[in-house]
């Protein structure tokens, strides 16, 4: 959200009130606190005049230091707020002459005392990392209501990087960006999965720890700034230090929490039904038989919406009409070695016989005035569960859990974006910061049922929504993208993005969701699609099973999902520094090699944990171009040598795509 007009003005109605000086500081262990008022104070007249700052600062981890930004404090705290695994070191605030300051490990962050104007700095390693000044941290009133923003120096050249899945460039600089869960598909500004977390290449990255809307204007307000803003009467944001980015990552991690370690099943092969395609249990076992004929290693079987009732998503029954014997088809399945996925969302439609239950026992989300919170969209008078009622939870796990003991192995957690304002939570949550939130509420409700029932270790969803900390409830796929190679980049930069923000896992429809894809694109996609952490065949009105296509697509799919199966030791070390360190299993270039200027800006291609290079072929024709760190790295698929720092230029046939392995590398 941008305030100004320009450099001099405010925006139409907009004031600013920017904290001027320190009036008073007390430092205890672990804290610094600070009043500021807006004014310098020259006589006892000025103690008189207008607002009053007060910062607050905490060291919640080695390394890591919270500012706490207040304007009145009176207003009641309704939560949610994002949990954070705390491992405050011993530290205590200090007031010198020239800088009241909180040290945590390395960082430290310093206000200066004095008549000069407002300054905090962040230092580390010798460095201001970042840093604000006289008009950069400002309380705002507008017509909108009042907001308290924060603008950090930007170093010249730093670039910034995170905030969620996003689908445009990797690179954030330039971009106005609102932290609001939303259901736009991939080829919008919108994202199922937003982050209020950046990370840059700088040294540091920023976490702002307000579930609700943040909007950030990175660089693109004040264009050496970053900035973020809330509305309401205080800001609260973590200056996290590296120094690498790959240091961040790890520290935000702690914080935020780590990925959980994945069964090696999940892995291999996911084959769906797609969306609106028809299907019973002859289609299913056709797919299927059709995969071991042509001798493709499927590992997961998913069965989309219809395998209930239409209009009653969900009642968490199989349409008997399809599906007589769902218990008996689990078991013929599993028999041949599946694990079984079973589409669900957070949603109640009001044909579903759960919905007078849900109802009655008050577990559906309600209006202000006590009625069921509805709509029309995706399906007929809709209502949502609402996960801050324990009731209500549990008894959403109870259906789950009937189809657990069915001979189900996990779920594709869908949907979950788009929670109304206009309601009543029943643990009273502020629906402004459960909208973002509910994401989570939902998706942790789900995964530990599942942890419960399968341990530790053989949990996962598949996930769509999510905010900060969801990366402990993986796995998290792309959402709705066309079938083109357009979309298909656009995935790749919303993964890369996705693991910027702390997610280890991640996913995409192989071949597109919307429309069917030509033969060419589905093969260049299966590559890449073999080729990140989990793959899956997904669409809407088409199958994607790869005789669809042509032969040649299943030579392609065969040859690809073989060789993930050939990466399997190497990919389950990757997923275990996913595990115990944070560390995204499909990274953007420069979470590798932060000291090259040129991959700074690289989304078209990335590494498959530390070793691999991949580039995926975005071509019909095969042509491809790439860029190649320092040093003499191999083709794996040819042996072939490749010498960098360059750019390289090839061309690839269906079977093949740039996948290097780096100088030194030892693949097991
Ligand atoms: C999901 C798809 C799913 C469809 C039906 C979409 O919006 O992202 O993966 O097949 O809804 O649930």
């Amino acid at each position: 959200m941008k305030f100004t007009d320009g450099y001099w003005l405010m925006r139409e109605g907009v004031s600013a009130a920017y904290p001027a000086e320190i009036l008073d500081a007390s430092a205890g262990p672990g804290a610094l606190t600070l009043r500021a008022p807006v004014v310098h104070v020259r006589h006892r007249g000025d103690l008189l005049k207008g607002p009053m700052l007060t910062f607050e600062c905490t060291a919640p981890a080695p390394d890591v230091v919270g500012v706490k930004i207040t304007h009145f404090a009176g207003g009641g705290d309704r939560g949610p707020h994002f949990p954070l695994d705390t491992a405050p070191p011993e530290t205590s605030g200090e007031l010198g002459d020239e800088y009241a300051s909180l040290t945590s490990g390395a960082l430290t962050v310093r206000f200066k005392r004095g008549d000069a104007a407002w300054r905090m700095e962040a230092v580390a390693g010798g460095k201001v990392l970042t840093s604000t000044s006289a008009k950069s941290t400002a309380y705002l009133t507008s017509p909108e209501g009042t907001f308290l923003r924060e603008q950090l120096d930007l170093s010249v050249g730093a670039h910034v990087y995170g905030l969620g899945e996003r689908f445009g460039p990797l690179v954030k600089n330039g971009q106005t960006v609102d932290v609001w869960n939303a259901d736009g598909g991939t080829a919008s500004e919108q994202a199922y999965k937003n982050v209020p977390f950046v990370l840059t290449d700088d040294g540091y990255g920023i976490f702002v720890a307000h579930p609700g809307h943040v909007s950030f204007e990175v660089a693109s307000e004040n264009v050496s700034r970053l900035q973020f803003s809330v509305q309401g009467e205080s800001l609260e944001y973590y200056v996290i230090y590296g120094p690498t980015p790959k240091d961040v990552l790890r520290k935000y991690t702690a914080l935020t929490g780590r990925p959980p370690r994945l069964p090696d099943w999940s892995f291999g092969l996911w084959l769906s039904t797609s969306f609106t395609t028809s299907y019973d249990e002859d289609t299913v076992t056709s797919f299927i038989d059709g995969m071991a004929e042509r001798d493709i290693p499927l590992s997961v079987f998913h069965f989309d919406c219809f395998w209930m009732k239409e209009f009653q998503w969900c009642d968490f029954t199989w349409d008997s009409r399809t599906f007589p014997d769902p218990a008996g088809m689990l078991k013929r399945l599993k028999d041949r070695g599946l694990k079984i996925c079973l589409w669900i969302n957070p949603y109640i439609a009001q044909a579903s016989p759960l919905f007078e239950e849900g109802k009655a026992r008050g577990y559906l989300l309600k209006r202000p005035d006590g009625s069921v919170w509805q709509w029309d969209h995706w399906q007929p008078g809709l209502a949502i569960v609402d996960f801050t009622n324990p009731g209500a939870r549990d008894w959403y796990r109870e259906k789950l859990a009937a189809l657990l003991d069915m001979g189900v192995d996990c779920f594709k957690t869908d949907f979950g974006e788009r929670i109304p304002l206009d309601v009543a939570w029943y643990d009273g949550s502020d629906p402004e910061r459960m909208h973002n939130y509910y994401a989570q509420l939902y998706n942790e409700a789900v995964f530990d049922l599942l942890r419960e029932r399968r341990g530790e270790g053989e949990a996962i969803v598949f996930a769509r929504s999510a905010t900060a900390g969801g990366q402990k409830f993986p796995v998290h796929w792309g959402g709705d993208c066309e079938s083109t190679f357009s979309a298909m980049a656009e995935n790749l930069r919303g993964g890369l993005s996705l693991g910027m923000s702390g997610f280890g896992y991640w996913s995409h429809d192989i071949g597109g969701f919307e429309g069917t894809p030509d033969p060419e694109l589905f093969k260049r996609w299966t590559a890449f699609g073999l080729l990140s952490s989990h793959s899956r065949l997904h669409g809407s009105q088409s199958y994607r099973v790869p005789w669809a296509f042509d032969e040649e697509a299943v030579d392609v799919l065969r040859h690809f999902t073989r060789l993930k199966e050939r990466l399997m030791p190497y990919l389950r070390e990757v997923a275990r520094e996913a595990h115990e360190e944070g560390l995204p299993m499909m990274r953007a270039m420069v979470l590798e090699f932060p000291d090259d200027p040129t991959c700074a800006h690289l989304e078209r291609q990335y590494m498959l944990g530390a070793d691999l290079l991949v580039a995926p072929v975005f071509t019909a024709s095969g042509d491809v171009t790439y860029y190649v760190p320092e040093g003499e790295w191999t083709h794996v698929l040819s042996g072939a040598k490749v010498t960098g720092p360059r750019w390289v230029t090839e061309n690839h046939d269906v079977m093949s795509l740039p996948l290097l392995a780096r100088p030194g590398a030892v693949l097991p």
